[in-house]
């Protein structure tokens, strides 16, 4: 088998000198043991932060070892119970072709219509965090003018539907125009191409005259700011990211941050783990609405292990539209 592992840590963007394709051994399976071929890798903006050595609340990743993260694939082989040959499997050794490791690494996939991958994007991680944080992070209800950065990727392009779906009137920003016509075909009331002329709390303030109710925050940076200033009073603010920082050495800089305390807004960050118990709930609402068709998972696809450093550094560089994915 086949991995990428992390031969050195970043320091800004990383570059293809920071990963290495290295070969693993397939040693035999020990009792309990599944051995799994992947057939979609995951990459995510959250993988930069554990590319740091610092701590957080997930472990960085260590130098030299095989980099992990979300993926599906079929069974191959297994000496565990309750798994079998072809069998769907969900898992968190990403980053490689083939997955070892004991049975309880491994979630079964439903069965049921919805295409494999969907469970790394609007059915999985992502659509979990669009789900939470809008409703019971920002609390978000029907009638309320949602904004939502980086509208037209995994998280947003969720966001902009769920909200729609929930009544909604809702303002999505993404760069450029073709992702600008994705997200109105989402559904979303108005799209803001940010990277356009202007400035961005203009084009809020167009799109959005009455004010804002609820930020649903995935860049941070102008865009949080642009936010503060069109919050309306007691607006609430689902911090779920601020890639815009990620690879970036600046301090933050606001100059609306006080209209935190004049507007008695509520900014609360969240950890999409913090809502895995509630699991459930998710599966049952959106997968109803997906098997329903009410929902649209548009998605980047890039081919081929080798691809995979290339398509994770594409999400700092907005390379995706919607879920960015790796097909084995
Ligand atoms: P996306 O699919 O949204 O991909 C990242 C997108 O961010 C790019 O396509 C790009 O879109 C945009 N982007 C990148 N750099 C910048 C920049 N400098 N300024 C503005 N936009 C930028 O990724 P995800 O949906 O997976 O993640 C979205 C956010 O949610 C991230 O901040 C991530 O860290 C966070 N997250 C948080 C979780 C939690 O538990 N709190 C869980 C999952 C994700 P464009 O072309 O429009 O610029």
């Amino acid at each position: 088998a086949r991995a990428w592992s992390l031969k050195s840590r970043p320091a800004g963007l990383p570059g293809p000198e920071h990963f290495e394709l290295v070969d693993i051994a397939d040693a035999p399976l020990a009792d309990g043991e599944v051995r799994v071929r992947n057939s979609w890798l995951s990459v995510d903006p959250y993988m930069r932060g554990r590319m740091n050595d610092v701590k957080s609340y997930v472990p960085p990743f260590n130098l030299n070892e095989p980099l992990g993260g979300g993926a599906v694939g079929v069974v191959e082989e297994s000496r565990a119970e309750g798994f079998a040959p072809g069998d769907r499997v969900l898992h968190m050794l990403g980053w490689r072709d083939v997955a070892t490791g004991p049975a309880k690494e491994f979630t079964k996939l439903p069965a049921g219509g919805a295409p494999d991958q969907l469970f790394l994007g609007l059915l999985g991680m992502p659509g979990m965090t669009a789900y939470f944080g809008l409703l019971s992070v920002a609390e978000a209800k029907a009638g309320e003018t949602v904004f939502v950065s980086a509208a037209a990727g995994a998280v947003g392009s969720a966001v902009v539907q769920i909200a729609k779906l929930k009544g909604m009137t809702v303002v999505g920003s993404a760069g450029g125009a073709d992702k600008c016509a994705l997200v109105r075909d989402l559904g979303a009331d108005a799209a803001i191409d940010y990277k356009a002329e202007g400035s961005l709390i203009s084009k809020l303030n167009a799109a959005a005259p009455q004010g804002i109710d609820v930020y649903f925050d995935n860049v941070g940076g102008d865009h949080l700011d642009a936010a503060l200033a069109l919050a309306r009073d007691n607006a609430r603010f689902a911090m779920c990211g601020m890639i815009e920082s990620y690879n970036s050495l600046e301090p933050l800089s606001l100059r609306y941050a006080m209209r935190i305390v004049g507007a008695r807004l509520r900014l609360q960050g969240f950890i999409v783990m913090d809502f895995f118990h509630r699991m459930a709930e998710f599966h049952a609402e959106m997968g109803g609405w997906a098997a329903a068709g009410k929902l649209k998972s548009p998605e980047t696809v890039r081919d081929g292990l080798e691809a995979t450093p290339d398509a994770f550094r594409a999400l700092f560089s907005g390379g995706n539209t919607g879920k960015m994915l790796v097909r084995l």
